[in-house]
C-alpha cells in the first residue's frame, strides 16, 4: 500500500510552469541616461525603484516565470550589448547568464547582488543530485538583504551616471524606509503565529532567508533542493510526509510559478491544508498581489499567517 501511494504522489509531481514566459521586454526609453539589464523580476523592481525615470530597465525574466533553468534568447544578448550596467541576482537563479555578458560584447559594468548581501548556507537535504553547492541564492526573501542590494544598486547607477547620483540617493532612501517598515510589519505578523506552528513546507527550498529572519523553521520542501529544476525521489517524499505528520505541520505552500499538484497530493496524504501560493522566485503580473517586491513579501506573510493558524489570525498591517 505504501508503494502504491508513493507512485500516486510521484505521478503528481511533474512541476510545470503555470504560465509560459512572455517574450516581450520592458519598453525602454531611449532618452534615459542609463540602460540597465536586470535578470530576475525582483531585481528588476529594485532597479526601477532606485533608478526612477533616469534608468531604462530591460528585465530578462517575465512575471510568473521560474528563473532556475531559464534559457536566454537572442533579444537578451542584444539588450546586454546595449546596456551600461547588468545587475544580476546571483547564484543558481541566473547562472544561465554564464558567458552571455562577454559573448554579447558591449561594455556594461556587472553587479552580482549575491555578493553584496549576507549569505546563508543552504542545508543539504536529499542526495547529491539535488545539492547545488549549498549556496542559497534566494537572498531577497530577507528584506534586510534587500536593503544591502539597494545600496549596491545605488552605487552602480551612480557610477554609470554621476549626474543622477543625488536622485538615486533620494530614491534609495525612500525605498529603504519602506523596506524597514515592511520588515517591522512582517515580524509583528509572524509573532501572531503560536511558536509551535511556525513550521514551513514549501515547493522548493526558497524561503530559508525568510525563515531565518522571522524565526520560522523550514521542515522541508516538496522538491528538496535550492533549485526548482530538481525532482524529488519517492523516498524523499515519504520522508517529508512523515515529517509533516509527526511535526503537525498545519499547511503547505505552493509557489505561484509552479503547478500545485504535488502539494495537493501530499496535503491529502497528511491532512495538512494547501495554503495560498507564495511569490517565491518570481513576482507576479501587474494587478496581482505580487506585482512588486514589497507587495510579494506582504502577500506571502498574509498567506503564511492565515495558513499556519488555520485562518484564526489575520495580519494586514499594510492595508
Ligand atoms: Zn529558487
Amino acid at each position: 500500500v505504501k508503494a502504491l501511494r508513493t507512485v500516486a504522489l510521484l505521478a503528481a509531481l511533474v512541476a510545470v510552469p503555470v504560465a509560459a514566459a512572455g517574450c516581450g521586454s520592458d519598453a525602454s526609453s531611449d532618452d534615459a541616461p542609463v540602460h540597465a539589464v536586470a535578470t530576475t523580476t525582483q531585481v528588476g523592481d529594485m532597479v526601477r525603484q532606485v533608478g526612477g525615470d533616469r534608468v531604462a530597465v530591460d528585465q530578462i525574466l517575465q512575471p510568473n516565470s521560474d528563473p532556475h533553468g531559464y534559457e536566454p534568447r537572442p533579444s537578451d544578448a542584444a539588450a546586454i550589448a546595449e546596456a551600461d550596467v547588468v545587475i544580476e541576482s546571483g547564484g543558481d537563479v541566473d547562472a544561465w547568464l554564464g558567458d552571455l555578458v562577454d559573448a554579447a560584447g558591449g561594455d556594461a559594468a556587472r553587479v552580482d547582488l549575491l555578493e553584496s548581501v549576507e549569505q546563508r548556507a543552504g542545508e543539504a537535504h536529499g542526495d547529491e543530485d539535488h545539492d547545488h553547492g549549498g549556496e542559497d541564492p534566494h537572498w531577497w526573501q530577507d528584506p534586510h538583504n534587500t536593503l544591502r542590494a539597494v545600496a549596491a544598486i545605488e552605487t552602480a547607477l551612480s557610477a554609470a551616471d554621476p549626474a543622477g547620483a543625488p536622485r538615486y540617493r533620494a530614491n534609495a532612501r525612500s525605498y529603504t524606509a519602506a523596506l524597514r517598515r515592511l520588515d517591522r510589519d512582517v515580524a509583528a505578523c509572524i509573532d501572531r503565529i503560536p511558536p509551535a506552528r511556525r513550521r514551513l513546507v514549501t515547493t522548493h527550498d526558497a524561503l530559508g532567508y525568510y525563515a531565518d529572519r522571522y524565526g520560522l523553521t523550514v521542515v522541508g520542501a516538496l522538491i528538496p533542493s535550492l533549485s526548482s529544476a530538481a525532482q524529488p525521489s519517492a523516498g524523499e517524499i515519504e520522508q517529508l510526509v512523515d515529517q509533516i505528520e509527526t511535526q503537525g505541520v498545519e499547511a503547505i505552500f505552493p509557489e505561484s510559478s509552479l503547478d500545485p499538484k504535488l502539494e495537493q497530493a501530499v496535503a491529502r496524504e497528511t491532512g495538512a491544508t494547501v495554503g495560498r501560493a507564495l511569490w517565491a522566485d518570481a513576482l507576479g503580473p501587474e494587478g496581482s498581489s505580487g506585482a512588486t517586491y514589497v507587495g510579494s513579501i506582504r502577500a506571502n506573510t498574509e498567506a503564511i499567517v492565515d495558513g499556519l493558524t488555520g485562518g484564526t489570525e489575520r495580519c494586514r498591517p499594510w492595508s
